[in-house]
């Protein structure tokens, strides 16, 4: 028997496209109900084990590897914390100024560069920060969703999930929902968007127990930019899933002739970002430049786990086209086209020189090519959702990084939560 629950709206998803629209419509008085795919995961938090409990890693039919957090908050759960203002194409080609709701979330979250007394003892990075300098290239300290005053400089673990409660996660916006009366249901996958005449009613979820329907009068996906467009699909959008990016990443491995490597030395503190929109070079710990060899099956690699003090990492994260797909089962196709491919050798040259520069032994480089982070663009505004978010089912609208028409070759979570704020305060309120 098919179990039944109501709300006004249904969100389903709890990354920062999901959370921050639930949060808004919450407090302001709606009825909310949160379906959520994977579950409130406590203990893995921090630990290595969060790889195999809220990552889903899955590769392309073409190569390219994909990561995505399947849990409560979603990917910020696993992401580096790093922010950044929106790219300019939103307001420029599509006139959605978010200005107000980044200043907003910058002021009330604490977001700016890390400060000087974080990265001091840094040896490893500061020897790349100051090569490149040497080299004619600025590597900026970056702004992060952290809390200094909580991280600690030698942890290095935001990809793990933070147990110290340093980096914001969109878990704290669904704390908020809840407590503005937010129902959030956990290990909920949805399936489908149920509809009549054209207008939406509801979707149709999975739990432990079977299946359910959880009516509403209107239905506001935040799956993320895989899990969106499989719904969409299977609700009969057939278009959604096209233009998939994700920009990839080439992480770099190398030994520092000296010792003095990037271990225990946060990633992602410091980056070049003069050719961003094409690609963004950054620093990376000793244990993620290993880890990213490893999920590349360089397994020649290994032995280095038993020197991780000498080890010094990069990476350089491509603004890739939207080039790829996403089917209605879930399978990815995604290349990397010619012109990524140029674009990439282009930064990892850069980081190359950099490292060697820095003192990284030339012939230890090994390089983890095509680790992507940020999937979107599989219904982008323009082609499967409007301007104002809503598809072609009527009051069945999207809010995450799928609606994103192309990439922006930055992290996206601050613009996210500052369409979600802005969504909410319009086009949701109305
Ligand atoms: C390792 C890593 C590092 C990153 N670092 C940064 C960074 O420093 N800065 C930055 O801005 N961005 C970073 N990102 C990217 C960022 O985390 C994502 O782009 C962002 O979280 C996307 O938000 P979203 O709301 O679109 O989707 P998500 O955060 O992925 O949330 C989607 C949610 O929907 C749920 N879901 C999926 N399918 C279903 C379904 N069928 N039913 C119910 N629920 C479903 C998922 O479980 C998930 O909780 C990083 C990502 C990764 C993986």
């Amino acid at each position: 028997m098919t179990r039944v629950a109501r709300a006004n709206t249904v969100i389903v998803g709890s990354g920062p496209g999901g959370a921050t629209v639930a949060r808004e419509l919450a407090r302001s008085g709606d009825d909310v109900i949160i379906l959520e795919k994977g579950g409130y995961h406590r203990w893995p938090v921090g630990s290595v084990l969060a790889y195999a409990t809220m990552y889903d890693i899955k590769k392309s039919k073409d190569g390219v590897l994909v990561r995505r957090g399947i849990t409560a908050g979603g990917s910020t759960m696993l992401y580096s914390g790093n922010a950044y203002d929106p790219p300019s194409f939103l307001k420029e080609e599509l006139g959605i100024d978010l200005a107000a709701e980044v200043a907003e979330t910058k002021k009330e979250l604490s977001i700016q560069p890390v400060p000087e007394s974080f990265y001091r003892g840094y040896r490893g990075t500061m020897r790349m920060v100051g090569a490149a300098s040497e080299l004619g290239f600025r590597m900026r300290p970056q702004e992060r969703f952290i809390d200094p005053e909580l991280c600690d400089p030698a942890c290095d673990r935001c990809l793990f999930g933070c147990s110290r409660g340093a980096k914001w996660t969109a878990r704290e916006y669904l704390a908020d929902a809840v407590e503005a009366g937010a129902r959030l249901f956990v290990r909920h996958n949805v399936v489908k968007v149920l509809s009549s005449g054209g207008s939406a009613e509801g979707v149709l979820a999975r739990d432990r127990y079977g299946q359910k329907r959880i009516m509403a009068n209107r239905v506001i996906l935040a799956a993320g930019g895989i899990g969106t467009p499989i719904i969409l699909k299977k609700s009969g959008i057939a278009d959604a899933g096209g233009h998939f990016f994700t920009d990839p990443m080439s992480v770099m491995a190398g030994t520092m002739k000296d010792g003095a490597g990037t271990y225990h030395e946060m990633t992602y503190t410091f980056a070049d970002e003069s050719m961003a929109g094409e690609f963004v070079v950054g620093t990376a710990g000793a244990v993620n430049a290993f880890m990213a060899q490893i999920a590349a099956l360089h397994l020649a690699y290994l032995p280095n786990g038993m020197r991780m003090k000498r080890l010094a990492g990069m990476f350089v994260k491509l603004c890739d086209e939207p080039s790829g797909s996403i089917d209605e089962d879930g399978t990815m196709h995604k290349r990397l086209t010619d012109a990524d491919e140029r674009r990439m050798a282009e930064g990892v040259d850069r980081a190359r020189r950099i490292m060697i520069r820095a003192g990284v032994v030339p012939g230890t480089i090994s390089v983890a090519k095509g680790i992507g982070g940020h999937p979107g663009g599989t219904a982008a505004i323009g082609r499967i959702v409007g301007s104002d978010l809503q598809t072609a089912i009527r009051n069945c609208y999207v809010c995450d990084n799928s609606v994103m028409p192309r990439s922006g070759g930055i992290p996206p979570v601050l613009t996210l939560i500052a369409l979600g704020k802005k969504a909410a305060r319009s086009v949701f309120a109305a």
